[in-house]
């Protein structure tokens, strides 16, 4: 069953179908899938809740991209719907708009503002820091203590297990401060979703004759049983692949409960974000998003743990350090074994959907040039 295999792909989530399908249609190889779990799309997965609503299996990923090509190429494989992606966060009993915008600002503190008076009051209320060095300095040069206390500080201590003060500034960075009226999670051009959902996507890119996936199927198990005639791509966990020689990469992981409903609608927003003492850090009601029509309703609520799926990988100064070494490894692997690393576990990065879908794209990229040259060109064109 491992024979005549051209590239070896470690995961059928974003990184193994975008890679697979390149592979398959555009250079003509045989490719095999594997993944341990027993689904397609990785932790982009997602299917019916019990009573048929469309949920994330493991989190919400609100799809969006800049990038034109990207999402003409996606359009291949799946109809995308606009999507609206607004967030709300439970401070002192009120829904206030988050990201932090500036009707969030006026109903915090209680005043009328524009873009320069909210700019004048955040001026006076900034804590002078001219280089934050974590997530605390970060937000406090940005918002001052007020807001960092009652939008960030708890959210971030039970999101990570940790204090913002040990977290790198990007981890408080990636979110915006707003002075307009703009709600959207987001600034992307494109903020869309698959009508049918990631699964469906993600199965119809592994659609092809050149393609086997093997679900159930651990890499660890059989790597030794399969040589392929060009590379593999592997996307699971950097340390797990090396045996965890220099030890194991931390992670936060989550825990997912979810709820049905009998109403239309739960909640008014897509998520809801609980900065205060409730154990759970958001819950999440996909279907404002997804587009689908249903009379009832599905919310999903996070519970963040350090047991479990590796999730976030922990954006300290530590675990890039051990990182490093793995990397050190992982480039000598793909040196002398053509075994190419990408992915969010297998980058040890927190990647957006689009990112890891053009992380992918860029590794097929070195792929297709290191083996098959001049032969094809652009990567994302000519479908067969
Ligand atoms: N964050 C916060 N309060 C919030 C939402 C986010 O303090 O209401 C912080 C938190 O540390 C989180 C980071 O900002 O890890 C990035 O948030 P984002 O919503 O982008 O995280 P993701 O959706 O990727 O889990």
């Amino acid at each position: 069953m491992f024979e005549n295999v051209d590239l070896l792909v470690c995961g059928a989530g974003p990184v193994g179908s975008l890679v697979a399908e390149r592979a398959a249609s555009h250079l003509g190889w045989r490719v095999l899938v594997l993944d341990r779990r027993s689904h397609l799309a990785g932790n982009c997965h997602d299917g019916p809740a019990k009573n048929g609503v469309l949920v994330h299996s493991y989190g919400p990923h609100y799809f969006r991209t800049n990038d034109d090509a990207l999402l003409k190429y996606l359009s291949r494989f799946a109809e995308f719907v606009p999507a609206n992606y607004e967030v709300r966060s439970l401070v002192r009993g009120e829904l206030l708009p988050f990201p932090i915008n500036l009707t969030t600002l006026e109903r915090f503190f209680g005043v009328e503002l524009n873009a320069e008076s909210a700019e004048t009051l955040l001026a006076s209320r900034r804590v002078p820091i001219a280089r934050p060095a974590n997530s605390e300095e970060f937000v406090l040069s940005r918002v001052g203590r007020e807001v960092y206390e009652a939008f960030y500080l708890n959210y971030t201590r039970k999101q990570w297990g940790l204090h913002p003060r040990e977290l790198d500034t990007s981890v408080c960075g990636r979110v915006p401060v707003r002075l307009c009226r703009d709600a959207r999670y987001v600034d992307h051009k494109h903020q869309v979703m698959p009508r049918r959902g990631f699964t469906s996507l993600f199965a119809s890119m592994l659609k092809h004759p050149r393609i086997r996936v093997e679900l159930n199927c651990d890499f660890g198990e059989v790597r030794d049983l399969i040589r392929p005639r060009f590379a593999t791509v592997y996307s699971g966990p950097i340390d797990d692949y090396f045996g965890y020689r220099f030890g194991k990469l931390p992670y936060r992981s989550l825990k997912f409960e979810f709820e049905t409903r009998r109403e239309a609608f739960a909640q008014p927003c897509v998520q809801i974000n609980y900065p205060n003492e409730r154990e759970y850090t958001r819950s999440v009601e996909i279907k404002h998003v997804t587009g689908q029509r249903h009379p009832e309703t599905a919310v999903c609520y996070e519970t963040p743990t350090n047991s479990g799926e590796p999730f976030y990988p922990v954006p300290r100064h530590e675990s890039a350090a051990l990182y490093a070494r793995y990397k050190e490894l992982a480039d000598a692997e793909t040196a002398r074994r053509a075994v190419y690393f990408c992915g969010r576990l297998a980058q040890y990065r927190y990647f957006n959907t689009d990112e890891v879908l053009l992380e992918a794209l860029a590794c097929f990229e070195t792929i297709r040039r290191r083996f098959a040259g001049a032969r094809a060109s652009s990567p994302l064109t000519a479908a067969a």
